[in-house]
């Protein structure tokens, strides 16, 4: 059995030696493997992993490598385990870690960073200088260092967020999803009640920052997108008005919606060159944007009409400044039910599944949670 030196563990949460993990091939393929369980350092747990949600970075990954790959070349046949946004129960402890205690119920963000370079000191641990470099000790599980496609990982105890006992396995992996949200707002200098916002983009982030943003007290709160079912979400989630922009003119409807001004925030996550110019155009003067998509090619983009306008552009990666535990905060108080994007369940053993459903949106698919229940169960027949 799993025993490593100086690593707290309890008979109540046995632990195998070795785990079934989900392990990255070429381009497109993972293999379900056995593979050692890891071993929580200094300041560092293991988690054995109840649910995981898939993102559509882990798609890209899994196709084409980690964007954030920086040290190693790319992830393929290195017996990478993909997945980031998962949660489960603290297994074991680090050496003199007691901070957490075995059993707990936790949430995780996806970056540890160094917590030594100029950023990791400013809470920006999301955009470490140290990026990639696990001996420095940084973390990006899912990205460079092992994910959640496993019913194991180790996570740094900075980056746990606690679980109320209220929110069930699929909810809590989309903390990490709504701290994204958070994060941006918080980067455009936090959300001030009564402020406008536009959201650019129904997908993930996108409707959980139309839900954050009105938690927070925005006035109103605009989504714009070009799926209309999509679109319905974001209005239970909180937004006061819609935009199909294939049907009607969403700068003009912005203008109109804010005494012909514009907005003073939009969070753009859709990632088009469209888009961002809509952004450019209904943000009012000294307003704020966030960019929250990555668009695959260059963009052109009016300049010279943000300079005018003395308009603040800001680029988001991930989760920072704590950003994932003020979003707990929130849906631990009921304040928006994230669950409204959570489509479908799968088992572990089935994730090619529930990949698929993400990929191509099967049945309007836009969360797909893999719940690890299985996994125990193919665990302890195999043994
Ligand atoms: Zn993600
Ligand atoms: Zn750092």
């Amino acid at each position: 059995m799993y025993n490593p030196a100086r690593v707290k563990i309890s008979p109540e949460l046995p632990i195998p030696e070795q785990m079934r993990a989900w392990v990255l091939g070429g381009p497109d393929e993972l293999f379900l493997r056995d593979k050692p369980t890891p071993v929580p350092g200094r300041a560092e747990v293991l988690v054995r992993i109840d649910a995981v949600a898939i993102c559509a970075t882990d798609l890209e990954i899994i196709h084409a490598g980690s964007p954030a790959h920086i040290q190693g070349g790319l992830p393929f046949n290195k017996n990478f385990t993909p997945g980031h946004e998962y949660m489960g129960a603290i297994a074991a402890l680090g050496p003199d870690v007691d901070e957490f205690a075995i059993g707990e119920r936790v949430t995780v963000e996806i970056h540890a960073g160094c917590g030594q370079c100029k950023r990791c000191r400013q809470g920006m641990y999301t955009a470490c200088l140290n990026y990639g470099k696990p001996e420095k000790g940084h973390r990006a599980n899912g990205f460079t260092t092992d994910g959640g496609f496993a019913e194991y990982a180790v996570n740094h105890i900075n980056t746990l967020v606690r679980v109320p006992d209220t929110m069930s396995d699929p909810e809590a992996t989309l903390v990490v999803t709504a701290g994204t949200s958070m994060y941006g707002l918080t980067e455009l200098g936090g959300l001030v009640a009564g402020e406008s916002v536009v959201v650019i983009g129904p997908g993930p982030i996108g409707l959980l920052a139309v839900a954050v943003a009105k938690a927070l007290g925005a006035s109103p709160v605009i989504l714009t997108g070009t799926r209309n079912k999509r679109l319905a979400i974001g209005q239970e989630l909180g937004a006061d008005r819609v935009v199909n922009i294939n049907d009607e003119d969403a700068v003009g409807i912005v203008r109109q919606l804010t005494g012909g001004i514009g907005a003073d925030y939009v969070i753009e996550c859709a990632g088009t060159e469209a888009t961002i110019n809509q952004a450019i155009h209904m943000t009012n003067r000294g307003g704020k944007i966030c960019l929250a998509a990555f668009p695959h090619d260059p963009v052109t983009t009016d300049i010279a009409h943000l300079i005018r306008n003395n308009i603040y552009v800001y680029g988001i990666r991930g989760e920072g400044r704590s950003a994932t535990h003020r979003a707990m905060e929130l849906m631990a108080e009921k304040r928006f039910d994230a669950t409204r994007i959570h489509t479908h369940t799968f088992p572990f053993a089935d994730l090619p599944t529930a990949l698929r459903y993400a990929r191509e949106r099967v049945e309007d698919a836009i969360k797909v949670v893999v719940t690890n229940e299985q996994a125990s169960a193919i665990a302890s027949a195999a043994e």
